[in-house]
C-alpha cells in the first residue's frame, strides 16, 4: 500500500502542515519480471510521483517497495546505490533531463563513474557499445544535447538509462514528446532492448493508445489511487471501472462498426488535496449510487487477475461463494 503525501506548508515559519496533498494514496501492484506494465491515467493523476517513489528518487509516506524480495523502502543513499545501477528511469522530456553543456558522450559515461566503474577503457567501451544499441554514431558523442531532435534525445536518454545494464526501467511518458512518426521508432527501439536486456518496464501514459500497443498488462490511476489493473485485452474488450470505461471510449473505433458510445466524463478532476469523500470518483460516475458517496470501495479481483475498485463488483472469492450457495 504504497502512499505519498506531499505536505503543503503554510502559517509564517512555514512549517506548520495545514494540508497533505495524497499524490499515491495506497496503490500495490507487482510488475513481473520481464512484463511491461502500463499506468495510465490524466494528468496529475500522482503516476509520475509513484514512479519516482518505487525508485526512491523520492520517499515513501508509508508502504513498502520490494525488488526481488528485498525491501529497499528505507534503504540510505548508500546501501540504494547497489540497487541503482539495476532500477533507471527514462524522463518524457529529453531536453530538459540531459545537461545542456555536457557531451553526450559524458552524459552517457556519467552513471558509470557514479557506480564507481574506475577504468576509463572499460567505461569507452561500454559507451560505445550502448550508443549502437540505441543507434547513435561515435562522431555524435563528441556532440551537444542542443544539436540532436527530439526523437535522437531520447535515444541518449535511453542509452544513459542502460549504460549500468538495468533490470528495471520506469519509463514516465518516454514518448509524450515526441511527433507521432518518431514515438514508433523510440517505442520499437526499447522493444528491442527489452528483449536485449531482458528488460521489465514500468510504462507511464496518459495515452491509451500507445499502451495498448507496448504493455502487456495496464493499470488505471485516478486521484492517487489505481482503479483497475488487468492484462490489455481484458482492459480494451471489458473494462470494469466506469472511469477506465469513459477514458476507453474516447478512442476511435478501431472498426467502422464497432458499436461504441462515447461517455463524456462531468466535472472537473477534483483537487488531491480534497478528495471526494467515498470512492473519489463518484461525483463523475455516471454509475453512482447512494454508497458510492460515503463508502470507499477496496480494490478486489473480480475475475482472475482482473482487479478494480469500485462497488458494482464483488470480488472472485465472494462469487464463487454466491454460485456454491446457490447450488446448494
Ligand atoms: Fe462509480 Fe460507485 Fe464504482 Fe465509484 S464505486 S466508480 S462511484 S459505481
Ligand atoms: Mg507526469
Amino acid at each position: 500500500q504504497l502512499t505519498k503525501y506531499f505536505p503543503q506548508l503554510g502559517g509564517i515559519t512555514g512549517k506548520k502542515v495545514l494540508n497533505e496533498v495524497k499524490a499515491v494514496d495506497g496503490v500495490s501492484f507487482t510488475v513481473n519480471r520481464g512484463e511491461t506494465l502500463g499506468i495510465v491515467g490524466e494528468s496529475g493523476c500522482g503516476k509520475s510521483t509513484m514512479g519516482r517513489t518505487i525508485l526512491k528518487l523520492l520517499q515513501p509516506t508509508s508502504g513498502e517497495i520490494i525488488f526481488e524480495g528485498n525491501n529497499i523502502t528505507n534503504l540510505s543513499q548508500k546501501d540504494m546505490m547497489k540497487y541503482r545501477k539495476e532500477m533507471q528511469i527514462i524522463f518524457q522530456d529529453p531536453f530538459a533531463s540531459l545537461n545542456p553543456r555536457m557531451k553526450i558522450y559524458q552524459i552517457i559515461e556519467e552513471p558509470l563513474i557514479n557506480f564507481g566503474v574506475k577504468d576509463k577503457e572499460q567505461r569507452k567501451q561500454r559507451v560505445y557499445e550502448v550508443a549502437e544499441q540505441v543507434g547513435l554514431t561515435k562522431a555524435q558523442l563528441h556532440r551537444l544535447p542542443h544539436e540532436f531532435s527530439g526523437g535522437q534525445r531520447q535515444r541518449i536518454g535511453i542509452a544513459r538509462a542502460l549504460i549500468s545494464k538495468p533490470k528495471f526501467i520506469i519509463a514516465d511518458e518516454p514518448v509524450s514528446a515526441l511527433d507521432v512518426s518518431i514515438q514508433s521508432q523510440v517505442l520499437n527501439l526499447m522493444r528491442d532492448l527489452q528483449k536485449e536486456y531482458d528488460l521489465t518496464y514500468l510504462f507511464i501514459s496518459h495515452d491509451l493508445s500507445v499502451v495498448k500497443h507496448f504493455c502487456d498488462r495496464i493499470g488505471v490511476m485516478y486521484l492517487g489511487k489505481m482503479v483497475e489493473l488487468t492484462d490489455k485485452h481484458s482492459l480494451y474488450n471489458k473494462a470494469l471501472h466506469p472511469y477506465a470505461q469513459s477514458l476507453l471510449s474516447s478512442l476511435p473505433k478501431s472498426h467502422p462498426d464497432e458499436k461504441k458510445e462515447r461517455i463524456v466524463l462531468t466535472g472537473d478532476v477534483p483537487s488531491p488535496s480534497n478528495p471526494p469523500s467515498g470512492c473519489t470518483f463518484h461525483p463523475r460516475c455516471f454509475a453512482c449510487m447512494e454508497v458510492c458517496k460515503s463508502k470507499e470501495p477496496t480494490f478486489i479481483e473480480v475475475e482472475n487477475g482482473h482487479y478494480t475498485s469500485c462497488h458494482l463488483y464483488h470480488s472472485v472469492d465472494q462469487n464463487i461463494n454466491s454460485v456454491e450457495k446457490e447450488s446448494v
